[in-house]
């Protein structure tokens, strides 16, 4: 395990993090800092859960369609269906706002993300993504909109108490370090190579031995021994799927590398909220059928159709697009398999700074990672939008509570409470910049306890997954964790492919 450079080692962190009770340690110079918890613990979706008592029904509506949950993938089936004539429909969203994790904020320094902030450059394969973007303006003319690629510099890693250009020189120490950076690059082209590893996912995704060995003892097995190397794809598996290099499936850490193009030409969008912008645009379109704050409890068979309850409304349907988790559903969905995915735990905290605190180094970048650090680090949402440094601004940092298993991170979640949090994270970026606590005047913090799905060995083959991916209907389930990876490819995919589905149901395909 490697060791933090200035403030806390890694390990004395992580155990801060699991001890309990946590002892916090303002000191006398702390400026005050406002903020608190801005989800509500889960508590509607617990509710769910415990099947806790629900109001009386007191309005029933015809509608032929009726799409569960707002994230990427429901909007994504909404703009579909929009897309190819289609209004007869209601998208109910749990939440007060839709978007789930591509959800966005807004302070008086920038607006910024609460989870997912980026999406890269799609290739040939990700059709509806380019569809989308040249709907949205991203993408025209095949040329993409320079305001919305991530300007220079991109990324950086604080490491023997500086910050470095990019991520990959400053992890290799030695020749052997480069050496198997190097075979390490050369074989994820050859795996890139194979058509296997695609996004979206289905596209390409075949039964592979791969996916039955933790990425760990993939790596072992290939005689990988360089620890520069085992923090580098950790900190990759961490990133995107919430899970440590032991805890995931070796097709999905493969994906990672392999799915996309390593021309360092690609680019990659981003917005200040991040993909909140892309939800934006997609309520732009769709809003007038989006109704939040109604948590769909019950999904059940009536006749060829389907009841759906909605507080106090029921909607009778011919089908449904389930795009909320997955897990929820045998909570929910009358005869719907038993959904046992596991889920990766995080934390993401928005820190409003009224001005920028000392480091030495190579400057700010959009991307900024700690060496050592259990978190991912944070990325400035005002990056895009300032060739000149702004006074204030806005960093959203992220923590996948990898180090635990889920079930005891998630307990942790709720059970510390909001200044022990806020403790833990400026400790985690005091080790970078050691007057942080001077800058830094909010902190806001979000807490997702199912935040994304986690492709542990054998996700692949999981025979639930692929159930729920090839319903028969009325049903159609499209979550991004039908796909088994958290990412807005997948969400549209899943969502636009159920959404099709639906329409030849009824129909209309
Ligand atoms: C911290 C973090 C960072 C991420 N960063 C990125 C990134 O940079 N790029 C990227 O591509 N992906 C990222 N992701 C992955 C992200 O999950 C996907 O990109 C995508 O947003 C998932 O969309 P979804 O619709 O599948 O799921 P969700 O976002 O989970 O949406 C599900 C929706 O269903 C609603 N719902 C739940 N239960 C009910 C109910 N009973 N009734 C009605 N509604 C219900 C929820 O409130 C939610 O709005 C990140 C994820 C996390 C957690």
């Amino acid at each position: 395990m490697s060791e933090g450079h200035g403030g806390i080692s890694r390990r004395a962190f992580v155990a801060a993090l699991a001890a309990a009770p946590f002892v916090a340690c303002a000191r006398k110079t702390d400026r005050p800092v406002a903020g608190g918890f801005v989800d509500d613990g889960g508590a509607r979706g617990h509710r769910l859960r415990d099947r806790a008592a629900m109001p009386a029904i007191r309005r029933s509506e015809r509608v032929p369609l009726v799409i569960v949950g707002g994230g990427m993938a429901g909007l994504s089936a909404a703009w579909r269906l929009k897309k190819r004539g289609f209004s007869d429909f209601v998208l109910l969203e749990l939440e007060d706002h839709a978007g789930g994790n591509s959800r966005w904020g807004q302070s008086e320094a920038s607006a910024y993300p609460w989870a997912a902030h980026y999406v890269p450059v799609p290739d040939a394969n990700a059709v509806y993504v380019r569809e989308l973007f040249e709907d949205l303006g991203v993408l025209r003319g095949g040329v993409w909109n320079e305001r919305m690629l991530v300007s220079t510099p991109r990324e950086r890693i604080h490491r023997w108490g500086r910050w470095h250009e990019g991520m990959e020189g400053a992890l290799a120490e030695t020749a052997a370090d480069r050496d198997e950076m190097r075979r390490f690059g050369e074989e994820m082209a050859q795996m890139r190579a194979t058509g296997a590893f695609t996004i979206p996912s289905a596209l390409g995704a075949r039964p592979s031995e791969l996916d039955g060995v933790p990425m760990a003892a993939w790596l072992a097995g290939r005689g990988y021994r360089s620890a520069a190397l085992r923090w580098y794809v950790d900190y990759a598996c961490r990133d995107d799927y919430g899970a440590r290099v032991e805890d995931t499936s070796a097709w999905a850490g493969v994906h990672y590398f392999a799915s996309r193009p390593d021309d360092g030409e690609s680019g990659t969008l981003t917005w200040p909220e991040g993909n909140g912008w892309i939800a934006r645009r997609l309520l732009e379109r769709v809003g007038g059928q989006v109704r939040t704050g109604a948590p769909v409890h019950r999904v059940e068979a009536r006749g060829p159709g389907v009841r759906v309850l909605a507080g106090e409304v029921e909607y009778v349907a011919d089908a449904v697009v389930w795009a909320a988790p997955s897990f929820l559903a045998p909570h929910v969905v009358e005869g719907a398999p038993p959904v046992r995915f596991t889920y990766s735990p995080w934390l993401t905290a928005n820190l409003v700074l009224d001005r920028w605190p000392a480091e030495s180094g190579f400057e700010p970048a959009w991307d900024n990672v700690i060496h050592g650090s259990p978190s991912l680090g944070y990325v400035i949402a005002t990056h895009q939008t300032h060739a000149i440094r702004p006074a204030q601004t806005v960093w959203t940092y992220y923590w996948a509570l990898a180090h635990l298993p889920p079930a005891e991170a998630r307990a942790l979640l709720l059970r510390r409470p909001w200044h022990e949090w806020k403790e833990l994270i400026l400790a985690d970026l005091e080790r970078a910049h050691p007057d942080i606590r001077a800058c830094v005047s909010r902190i806001d913090i979000m807490r997702m306890g199912h935040a994304m799905p986690r492709p542990v060995p054998g996700f692949l083959a999981d025979p639930v997954r692929r159930a729920l991916a090839d319903s028969p209907g009325p049903i159609y389930y499209a979550h991004s964790d039908v796909s088994g990876l958290a990412l807005f490819e997948e969400a549209q995919y899943r969502g636009i492919t159920a959404a099709d589905r639906a329409l030849s149901r009824l129909g209309r395909g």
